[in-house]
Parts: structure tokens; C-alpha cells; sequence
């Protein structure tokens, strides 16, 4: 073995401990190091879609796995083997082609996908389907609320199967559906050519993705073809992935043969973010705009307070805030810059129900103390300590001026409300308890 084997052999080892055994052999059992310097590595991979992928999804490990191997952070390149670059930029277009026959929005991928507590059974199922198609859970069921990545999940399945696989791949939503349905009954008598068409676009294909299913409720006929297109395919071993806004059982408008077809495989939820998961996407979906160094901590976590249902409305406030800060050029992009910002957009309803005092009580009831306490001169640690939290609660989610939160808290003056928020500001940033304690006091402030 030469140099260059060896230390690869190395980094496979490693790495082998921290993958499943499918990723392992779908993406690193053929490469390899062809050549080393002090900070460049080259690694020959087998297809174009392997260096897309190591790229895209593998890249940070890897480079974790080879600093901690090696103690020397290096930058890799992958390769394909025997590839010229008129080759590469052929199957790039190749696999434009079948995104496109698929029906796929190649945006969509478990590389921008982000994980946390409510998503994760659903992105693992999502990704073991993905690697083995047919194989594990079928149908794969996925449901939950709008806007919380259903669509995303579905889309990154699809991408990932048609770029590791010759797979044929459909997505579609379930009122295309009901229209392709349609469209060949309207001409089904005089032209059979199109009932074949429709036949062989659902059912010559290895993996359906049919979303937003609830919408098929009413349409019987339709609802009877797709029975059939899913005995077809599941028959054949061919993956079913489904995704609704409601689970199976509520899906009352659907026929029970279908429900319980629905149920044959495996049926996976996805919740609300919950704060964590609300700053970890803003972050993810600031970073690599031009402006994403401006931003301070405290205005990702006013956004993630104030936007709670879905990702979709943090998407909308991370736009918003980027508008304005191009129109505007801000230094930074601070707490109030963002509250102006964004005061359209932000539910003002979370203003005017979260007044100061309500926040006070839910603040003394978690640490039994009074609202009066709260309002007082004492300064031992159990008043005082409180008292920040509910200072920086009523910063993060009243509209109120640091003057009127000082008044309110025994005509204390503005500098010590600043100072009170960007103490518990600052301590937020690595304890995670007080995160938690500070979601807690707010879930239980009464609106
Ligand atoms: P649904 O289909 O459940 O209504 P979508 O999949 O359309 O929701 O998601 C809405 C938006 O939020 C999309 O732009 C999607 O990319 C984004 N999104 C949802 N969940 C995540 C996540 N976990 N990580 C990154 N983006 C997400
Ligand atoms: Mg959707």
C-alpha cells in the first residue's frame, strides 16, 4: 500500500464509524486519495453525482474526521475518474433533464434541509427511503401542518434518487393529478392514445411522490384511479411516498380502502420547530447572503420568537429583513432595526396580547415570587435574576420602549432595562437551560 492508501484506509475507517452502512457504500466505498499536498487533498470519486454529493452533504465530516486524523485542517477537490470537463458538464445537463421530467425542484435537498427534534423521524425515514426505494417503508407517509417541509422532504427524496439512480422518478401534487384524470375522460372516447399516456406517465415509474393527497377527497372517480395506480405500483415494488396535511385516519373524505392502504407502510409526523429549531433554520437560511455578517444574535431570536408556526413565515421575515437592509444599508442589523423592519409582518396580535404585566406574573409564578417583588428595590439574586428574565421577555415580545419597560418595573430607568437584556442576552448564547426556561415562561404567559 503506498502513502496515499494508507491514509485514506485511515480516514474510511473513521468514517465508517459515523455513517449507516448504506451511506458508506453508496458514496465512499469506490473513491479514492489520487494525490496529497500540506493542505490540498484530491479524491477520485465514480460519477459526477458522487462529487456533487460529497460536496453538497458530506463535505464538513469529512473535513472533521481528516483535522482530527491529521491535526491539519486541508481543502478537498473531488474528481471523477477518466472524466474530461465536456463530460462532467454533459451529465450535469443530463440530470437537469430528468429534474425536469420528474417534475422536481432540484432547491429542494437533504443538504438544505435542517434537522431538529420535530422533523428528524420524518428526515430519517425520508432518507432511508431515498437510498432504497421499494425496499423499506412503502408507502412512505408523511403528514403534518403547512408549511413545515413537507413539500422539501419529498422534493430532496426525488433529487437524491434521480442522482444516484436511473430510477424514474414522478413527482406530483394531487390536483395535477385529479387534472391529468381528467383530461382523459374529457377525451378518452375518440383517442385512446391519451388513456395509454396517462397510464404509462403513473404507472411506468419507480417512485410516485404524491403531495397534499387530502385534496383527492370528494374526487371519487379520481380517487378510484389512484387506488388502482397504487396497487399497480406497490405490486411491483415500486415506491409509494404520500404526504397530507392530516394523518391517514383523518382523512375522512378519502375511501377506507385507501386509508387503509396508506397504512401498510410507515406513517411519519412533522411538528412545529420549536425555538432551537426556529434559530437554527434562520441561521442556515441567513448565511451566504451579503449582508448575513450584519445580523446579531438578538435579532435571530426575536424573529424566532415571534414567528412560530412554520418555516414558511421565517422564510418570509428573513426576506423582508434583507429588503429593507438593502434599501436601507444598515452598520448592523440589530434588535431595532429588525423591529422596524419587520412591523408589518410580525403578528402585531403577539404585541398587544403580551403586555408587561402578564409577562411579570407568568415570570413571578415560575419562580414564586410576587409581581410586587419584581417591582421592588431588592437585589438578592432571587428578585434579581427574575427580574432580567422578565425585562428581556418583555424586550423580545411587547412593542413597549425601554422607558415604559422601566416604569413598569419600579420606575427603573432605561440604561438598567438595556442592561438587564443584554445580560440575559449574552448568557443565552451557551445555556441552553435558560433557553428552555424562558420558552417555558412564555408558553404559559395567558393571551
Ligand atoms: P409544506 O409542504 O409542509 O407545506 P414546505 O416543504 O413547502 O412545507 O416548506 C415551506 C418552506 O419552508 C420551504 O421553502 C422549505 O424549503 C422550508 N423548510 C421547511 N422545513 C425546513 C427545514 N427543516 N429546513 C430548511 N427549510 C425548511
Ligand atoms: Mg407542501
Amino acid at each position: 500500500m503506498n502513502n496515499n492508501e494508507v491514509f485514506w484506509n485511515n480516514f474510511l475507517d473513521v468514517l465508517k464509524t459515523k455513517i449507516s452502512s448504506v451511506s458508506f457504500d453508496t458514496w465512499f466505498k469506490d473513491t479514492k486519495l489520487i494525490k496529497q499536498d500540506i493542505s490540498h487533498l484530491i479524491i477520485q470519486v465514480p460519477m459526477t453525482f458522487h462529487k456533487k454529493f460529497l460536496n453538497d452533504t458530506y463535505y464538513d465530516l469529512i473535513d472533521e474526521i481528516i483535522t482530527n486524523i491529521t491535526g491539519n485542517s486541508f481543502d478537498f477537490e473531488f474528481v471523477v475518474e477518466n472524466q474530461t470537463k465536456e463530460e462532467e458538464i454533459e451529465q450535469d445537463i443530463d440530470i437537469v433533464y430528468k429534474h425536469i421530467n420528474s417534475n422536481l425542484n432540484p432547491k429542494y435537498t437533504f443538504a438544505n434541509f435542517v434537522i431538529g427534534e420535530s422533523n428528524r423521524f420524518a428526515q430519517t425515514a425520508a432518507v432511508a427511503v431515498a437510498e432504497q426505494p421499494g425496499k423499506i417503508y412503502n408507502p412512505l407517509f408523511i403528514h403534518g401542518k403547512s408549511g413545515l417541509g413537507k413539500t422539501h422532504l419529498m422534493h430532496a427524496i426525488g433529487n437524491y434518487v434521480t442522482e444516484t439512480s436511473k430510477k424514474k422518478v414522478l413527482y406530483v401534487t394531487s390536483e395535477e393529478f385529479i387534472s391529468d384524470f381528467i383530461g382523459i375522460n374529457k377525451k378518452q372516447d375518440n383517442n385512446f392514445d391519451i388513456v395509454d399516456h396517462f397510464k404509462e406517465k403513473y404507472r411506468n415509474i419507480d417512485v410516485l411522490l404524491i403531495d397534499d393527497i387530502q385534496f383527492l377527497g370528494g374526487a371519487e372517480k379520481t380517487q378510484h384511479e389512484f387506488f388502482h395506480t397504487f396497487n399497480t405500483l406497490y405490486d411491483s415494488n415500486k415506491q409509494i411516498i404520500i404526504s397530507s396535511d392530516r394523518s391517514p385516519d383523518d382523512l375522512k373524505l378519502l375511501e377506507d380502502r385507501l386509508r387503509t392502504r396508506f397504512r401498510w407502510g410507515l406513517t411519519v409526523d412533522i411538528y412545529p420547530p420549536n425555538f432551537e429549531l426556529r434559530c437554527k433554520i434562520l441561521k442556515d437560511k441567513m448565511i451566504g447572503h451579503e449582508v448575513a455578517n450584519l445580523v446579531k444574535e438578538e435579532v435571530i431570536e426575536y424573529i424566532a420568537t415571534n414567528c412560530e408556526n412554520d418555516v414558511r413565515h421565517l422564510e418570509g421575515a428573513i426576506t423582508r429583513l434583507y429588503a429593507y437592509a438593502a434599501i436601507m444599508s444598515p452598520k448592523e442589523i440589530n434588535l431595532d432595526f429588525a423591529i422596524e423592519a419587520l412591523k408589518d409582518y410580525i403578528g402585531k396580535s403577539i404585541y398587544i396580547n403580551n403586555n408587561i404585566t402578564k409577562i411579570q406574573k407568568a415570570v413571578a409564578d415560575y419562580y414564586k415570587i410576587t409581581i410586587d417583588d419584581l417591582k421592588s428595590k431588592k437585589r438578592t439574586y432571587n428578585i434579581s435574576y427574575p427580574r432580567q428574565i422578565a425585562i428581556y421577555i418583555c424586550r423580545m415580545t411587547t412593542e413597549e420602549t425601554t422607558t415604559k419597560i422601566g416604569l413598569e418595573f419600579g420606575n427603573r430607568d432605561h440604561s438598567t432595562v438595556l442592561h438587564s437584556y443584554d445580560k440575559i442576552n449574552n448568557e443565552l448564547k451557551d445555556n441552553a437551560k435558560l433557553k428552555a426556561t424562558i420558552e417555558e415562561i412564555k408558553n404559559t404567559i395567558v393571551n
